[in-house]
């Protein structure tokens, strides 16, 4: 049970310190989850840690690579509705 930093990370350290299981490690130019570690936050927090501050969306998932912060759970606008305003914005 451990979710996995995919490769959209872009290093800003938000996650590190909150994590309540030590489970973040920068490997390279990118944090990384050890597996081992990793409780997703059972027993300590209600809501995974790092992907509720995580600022960058779809970059932490699930064991299936399913995305815990996926697009619009940064804005609370549905990609739908963002694809629609990038439309309308870029027709200026
Ligand atoms: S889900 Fe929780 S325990 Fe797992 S890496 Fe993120 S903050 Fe740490
Ligand atoms: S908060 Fe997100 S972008 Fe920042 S280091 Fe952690 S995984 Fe990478």
């Amino acid at each position: 049970m451990s979710l996995e930093i995919v490769d959209s990370c872009v290093s800003c350290w938000a996650c590190i310190d909150v994590c309540p299981s030590d489970a973040i490690f920068k490997a390279d130019t990118q944090f990384k989850i050890d597996a081992k570690k990793c409780t997703e936050c059972e027993g300590d927090y209600a809501n995974t840690q790092c992907a509720s501050i995580c600022p960058i969306e779809e970059t932490i998932c699930d064991s299936e690579g399913v995305p815990i912060n996926p697009l619009g759970s940064l804005t609370g606008i549905p990609p739908e509705k963002m694809n629609e305003i990038m439309l309308e914005i870029q027709s200026r």
